[in-house]
């Protein structure tokens, strides 16, 4: 019987797992190559003030160009390099891009804002990882308030008191912190008390089924609306995520929340097309 299963268990690695596997394993490899070439690079995406669409800071967020592949999307290799913990060299590379370009930025004059790095859940949990960011502000010459982290609502709760003595300490070194994708996650508000964030931004899952009239999605506008009273009464900056629209705009701004991004007011641009958004008078 014993013999039986196992042959059965055998039987469960089928072809297609193995092909899957093997896509993944030949990504991670590409991955792995494109960092040495230079593929991966970063565009920057507005947030703006809703009502007047003024450029208040930006979010930076990787791209890779592949040679033959072409564009390659972070929701295809972002996980994956979780997993497989190539993060750990992608992420300290995309947070030195940042920090040049806004060494750049500041060396040109261009009005400078604060721009938010996404930090995965697997560099949260790294032990040096304070001292590694708070490393590349001082190599580039950056104060911390120059800088903005973003961390997922679910990375943040997964080991909530290694996150809690972390952010303070980054929170402590002037770095401000956002949570990423609010609301998809189950946070204890005891521990989000305790977290020192200034911004929860609200998932996009929730703004996109305000596309159309809100009435036709009371649970989501729900949701939306006591995310912003949560903002609200724990005094933290509420950010909305996937503003392709002014029926959009207008049910945030109605309900109180007035910092946002999306397609609306920009796509995310080349680091060239920022000065035009910073600075909308000279273009
Ligand atoms: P995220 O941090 O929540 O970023 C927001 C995503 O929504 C971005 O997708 C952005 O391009 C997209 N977006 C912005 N406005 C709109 C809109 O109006 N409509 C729609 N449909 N989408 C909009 P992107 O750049 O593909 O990134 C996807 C996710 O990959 C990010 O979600 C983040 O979790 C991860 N990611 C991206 N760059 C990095 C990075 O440098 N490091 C880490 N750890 N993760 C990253
Ligand atoms: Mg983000
Ligand atoms: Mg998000
Ligand atoms: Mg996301």
């Amino acid at each position: 019987r014993a013999k039986a299963e196992g042959r059965r268990c055998y039987h469960f690695y089928t072809p297609e797992m193995d092909a899957a596997l093997q896509e993944r394993m030949e990504l991670d490899q590409s991955m792995r190559q494109a960092l040495e070439r230079g593929e991966f690079h970063l565009v920057y995406q507005p947030r703006v003030d809703l009502a007047s669409g003024r450029v208040l800071s930006l979010e930076a967020l990787v791209r890779w160009h592949h040679p033959q592949w072409g564009m390659i999307s972070p929701g295809r290799f972002i996980p994956l390099a979780e997993e497989t913990g190539f993060i750990l060299s992608l992420g300290p590379e995309v947070l030195r891009q940042a920090c040049e370009q806004i060494r750049a930025w500041k060396a040109r004059g261009v009005p400078t804002v604060t721009v938010a790095v996404n930090l995965s859940a697997r560099e949260l949990r790294e032990p040096d990882v304070v001292d590694r960011i708070l490393g590349v502000l001082a190599d580039t010459g950056l104060e911390a308030s120059d800088l903005e982290i973003e961390i997922t609502e679910s990375a943040a709760m997964s080991s909530i008191e290694q996150t809690i003595r972390t952010l303070t300490e980054l929170n402590t070194q002037g770095v401000r912190i956002s949570i990423d994708d609010f609301g998809t996650a189950y946070s204890s508000l005891n521990y989000l008390k305790r977290l020192p964030v200034h911004a929860i931004k609200i998932d996009q899952s929730f703004v996109s089924e305000m596309k159309d009239d809100p009435a036709n999605h009371p649970e989501d506008a729900a949701i939306i609306r006591a995310i912003i009273g949560l903002g609200e009464t724990l005094g933290l900056k509420v950010i909305a995520e996937g503003i392709e629209n002014t029926l959009q705009r207008d049910f945030l701004l109605d309900h109180g929340c007035v910092q946002g991004q999306g397609y609306l007011y920009s796509r995310p641009v080349p680091a060239e097309d920022v000065e035009r958004l910073l600075n909308p008078a000279q273009a």
